[in-house]
């Protein structure tokens, strides 16, 4: 595993880019609030890429019967922590749900639709970089999720 600075919204831009025909084809409206800075965390940016991929992938999955689909991204700076989030405006997690989103295998997804892997590996990863995954529903209703991982200087 190598541990590089990676700039968090070039690895946004990454996985927007896997999934640009799926937003489009769905008219998903993605906003970036606040808009992208310059924001850094030391990671192994394929592993990070794969913790994006795997929260706006559940996000648009969730979405999927949403005529009006959005999708929040978020980078702010809280003293010497990165906080990322991708919020959506699906259905939201139940409290049952929520409180075994993280356990390896739990779905809700019908088979074939979702092996409930995604967010215990992304938890596992995200830890192993001394940071925290964290679930929760927006206010506005929908699922919110928030990366925290140690702020990074830029490269030299
Ligand atoms: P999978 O996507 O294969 O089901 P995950 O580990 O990615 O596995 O997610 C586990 C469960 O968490 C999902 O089945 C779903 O119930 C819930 N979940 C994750 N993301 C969202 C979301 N954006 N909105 C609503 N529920 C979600
Ligand atoms: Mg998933």
């Amino acid at each position: 595993e190598q541990l590089t600075e990676v700039s968090v919204p070039a690895c946004f831009d990454y996985a927007l880019r896997l999934f640009q025909a799926r937003i489009s084809d769905a008219n998903v409206e993605v906003v970036h609030d606040p808009p992208d800075e310059g924001s850094w965390v030391r990671a192994d940016p394929v592993r990070l890429e794969q913790v994006l991929v795997n929260l706006i992938g559940n996000a648009l999955q969730a979405m999927a019967d949403n005529s009006t689909p959005r999708l929040m991204l978020g980078i702010h700076h809280h003293g010497n922590e990165v906080h990322i989030s991708v919020v959506d405006n699906g259905p939201g997690i139940d409290p049952a749900s929520l409180a075994r989103i993280f356990e390896p295998f739990f779905t809700t997804k019908a088979p074939g639709n979702g092996l409930g892997l995604g967010l215990s590996i992304s938890s596992r990863i995200i830890e192993d970089l001394g940071g925290r995954l964290e679930a929760g529903n927006a206010s506005e209703g929908g699922a919110h999720f928030l990366i925290v991982l140690p702020r990074a200087m830029p490269p030299r």
